[in-house]
């Protein structure tokens, strides 16, 4: 028996001194570096893949908000303090959405990783923010009855011009990262034809609620009726501002017979 837990020991260390070698040499070949001012950053095992392990001390201080409850059960927006509630903005102009929930406020690293990602196509930040976006999935609606995940689409002006959409990568993994989880297959599918948005639509930026609301009406067109038709529609988004965009899709779906449309984003304003 000693003889046996002395070769377990050797064996053990053996495994150790194997995969620390190799971490080094790792290291020595492929320094990482902070995604935003490009400092080499000290390795950390078990931070990577984080959102947190993609930037440096001093770019990372602000870390990450995420948003937890007590927050409107419709628009998802934070509250300080109390209880959970539909907040005035919704009771005043509810959305056509019936929930919506976000990771964190759209500030410190989260702001960052999603405009490197999208404004500057560093696609290393896709991992550690779809990992994000799909434990938010898995906190708010993996025991809903959902039917459809689905990215929302881009005008195909705005696709050509970024090359890829935001959406789509941050939730194209869904399924496998379901079957990781849970060792099954999803109940739900995802869609990535269903919905189209036919108008190219000016900047959100800078425009109030109603200017944003004007600016998407009938941007979007749905050309697979029968796909949404009494369906439970999630749709999935990087930044969630006014609502205006998804708010639009969600009208568009509901108009060709979705039975209810939610969004899961990755932050709000
Ligand atoms: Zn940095
Ligand atoms: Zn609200």
């Amino acid at each position: 028996m000693r003889s046996f837990g002395r070769e377990m020991g050797f064996q053990n260390n053996f495994g150790k001194l194997k995969s620390g070698l190799f971490r080094m040499v790792e290291v020595l070949l492929f320094p990482e570096k902070c995604m935003k001012c490009g400092v080499y950053t000290e390795q950390d095992r078990n931070r990577s893949h984080t959102l947190e392990s993609c930037f440096c001390h001093a770019c990372g201080k602000e870390g990450i908000s995420p948003i937890v409850p007590p927050l409107c059960t419709s628009c998802g927006i934070r509250f300080k303090t109390g209880e959970s509630h539909v907040c005035g903005d919704c009771l005043k102009t509810p959305l056509k959405l019936g929930r919506v929930r976000a990771a964190a406020e759209y500030k410190g690293i989260v702001r960052d990783a999603i405009q490197l990602f999208k404004y500057h196509s560093k696609f290393a930040m896709a991992k550690p923010l779809e990992h994000l976006l799909f434990q938010t999935f898995l906190q708010y609606y993996e025991t809903l009855p959902i039917d459809l995940v689905m990215p929302m689409p881009l005008h195909r002006s705005k696709m050509r011009k970024r090359g890829f959409n935001q959406a789509y990568f941050l939730s194209r993994n869904f399924k496998t990262l379901y079957y990781q989880a849970f060792r099954r297959l999803p109940s739900w599918d995802t869609d990535l034809r269903s919905l189209v948005r036919i108008r190219k639509t000016e900047s959100q930026t800078g425009f109030d609620i109603e200017e944003r609301r004007k600016n998407v009406k009938n941007a979007f067109k749905i050309v697979r009726e029968d796909r949404i038709k009494g369906k439970h529609i999630l749709l999935v988004d990087d930044v969630f501002t006014t609502g205006a965009t998804c708010n639009e899709a969600a009208k568009a779906l509901l108009r060709h017979g979705a039975a209810r449309v939610d969004a899961l984003v990755l932050a709000r304003t």
